[in-house]
């Protein structure tokens, strides 16, 4: 597999430099220079096969020989470990469910694909070479995920930092209660502070020439592949409901997982159309409706892992289609709901189908419903459930949370030790941690 950058299409980069690196040095984003389509047997075939199955005939498709088969089988079915259900509300409407993994939300699928990825590759490429070292800066739920997905993977130290007192106890608990290759960092900062000194770690020349220095970054790419496997897995449970006309509705901050679905599509996968729903953070909506693509500062809100004014996948995206926005607008499409709207959604989602959601699911749960109203036909909704709704408490009544009960990846976490390492926001502390 080679790729290229969105910034400059003749460049050609093997995978793994691809995955080491998260980006291309002029800032652009790495897109896979070929995407085959799938057989087309096979995509008839699909609800024949399990999730891992399926897993590791998208990733061979794109990955080349990239990981060898046999290898890329093992590392397939060690990272995507759980179920990915999808659920029927009525006959034209079903919720994919993506948080059944350990950190309970949907970035489990690329955190766990790309932690494999990289211990797999780091190990091949130098067995005498030191730990490849990741270091993770987070506000929250995405360093739970990362920490989660690297946890006990031969040949990975992770180092994750998060600001003092500003993650939920949930989260603290996710990223302190790991231990074996996991370390993480409380800093007396912000979680700029916590950005700042991992990005001054990676421009540092005695780290860089000692330690082997990687990002978990969102834009890998070896994050975004494992994302188009649940497309496919979807459709292929809705093939076994009888039905085969289907409109993704995907809740979207940084549009990675928009993108993924794109990516499945342009893969073979049959899909009518997306709808990306997003909160106010409304960027892309608004450029799709008006053709200016205005970035205004990000507003906090209930959905808060879709707070995002600048969406880094966008790029992918508008790649994919070659810049033609009519082809674009066929295929995509976006809307966007207040919080007035989604604690509105979450109460008639409760209500009419006894179903408990997050704020970004029940988000995209009315995008569907408000889409399908607009647009009559033969065809299946299917929204994505990105997150368990036990995550926000603060947002759910007493019933809902109830039912939506404890899973016991939360369960688990309760009452174990927990192991944090207190940093101030000075670089030459946070250095000399690195170096013993
Ligand atoms: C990250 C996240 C999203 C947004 O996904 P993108 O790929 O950034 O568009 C939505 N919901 C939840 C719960 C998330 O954690």
């Amino acid at each position: 597999m080679f790729l290229y950058s969105t910034q400059d299409k003749t460049i050609r980069k093997p995978f793994h430099e691809a995955v080491f690196n998260s980006l291309p040095a002029d800032r652009g984003l790495y897109m896979p220079v070929e995407i085959p389509a799938l057989d087309p047997f096979f995509i008839r075939t699909l609800s024949q096969y399990s999730l891992p199955e399926i897993a590791l005939e998208v990733s061979a498709n794109l990955l080349g020989n990239a990981i060898p088969r046999p290898d890329l089988k093992k590392l397939v079915e060690e990272a995507i470990n759980f179920d990915a259900p999808l659920r029927l509300l009525d006959h034209g409407t079903a919720v994919l469910e993506l948080f059944h993994g350990p950190s309970l939300a949907f970035k489990d699928f690329g955190a766990r694909f790309m932690s494999r990825v990289m211990g797999y590759l780091a190990a091949k490429e130098a067995e005498d070479k030191p730990l490849l070292d990741v270091l993770v800066a987070t506000s929250g739920d995405t360093g739970g995920a990362v920490a989660l997905g690297f946890l006990g993977v031969a040949g990975t130290r992770v180092t994750i930092l998060y600001p003092k007192g500003k993650v939920s106890p949930v989260q603290e608990a996710q990223l302190t209660t790991l231990g074996h290759n996991i370390r993480a960092l409380e800093v007396d900062g912000s979680f700029d502070d916590c950005q700042r000194l991992v990005k001054t770690a990676f421009n540092d020349p005695e780290l860089r020439s000692t330690l082997r220095l990687t990002s978990a970054n969102s834009i890998n790419i070896a994050r975004l592949i494992p994302q188009t496997f649940y497309y496919f897995y979807a459709y292929a449970q809705l093939r076994m409901q009888g039905l085969s006309e289907v409109v993704f509705v995907v809740p979207s901050g940084n549009f990675g997982n928009v993108c993924a679905g794109l990516l499945a599509w342009k893969m073979g996968l049959p899909v009518r159309h997306f709808v990306a729903a997003t909160n106010v953070n409304d960027t892309i909506p608004r450029f799709l409706t008006d053709g200016h693509y205005e970035v205004r500062p990000a507003v906090p809100t209930l959905s808060n892992a879709m707070d995002v004014a600048d969406p880094s996948n966008w790029v992918r995206i508008w790649d994919l289609f070659d810049g033609d926005a009519v082809a674009l607008k066929e295929r995509l499409s976006a809307r966007s709901y207040s919080d007035d709207q989604t604690r509105q959604a979450i109460q008639a989602l409760y209500d009419q189908h006894r179903y408990v959601a997050c704020p970004h699911t029940a988000i995209a749960w009315q995008a569907a419903k408000d889409y399908s109203q607009k647009h009559p036909g033969e065809y299946a909704t299917v929204f994505l459930s990105t997150a368990h709704p036990c995550k926000f408490p603060d947002v759910l009544t007493a019933a809902q949370l109830d039912q939506a009960g404890t899973p016991k990846q939360v369960l688990e976490l309760e009452g174990r030790p927990t192991q944090k390492i207190p940093l101030s926001t000075d670089f030459d502390a946070f250095k000399t941690f690195l170096l013993t």
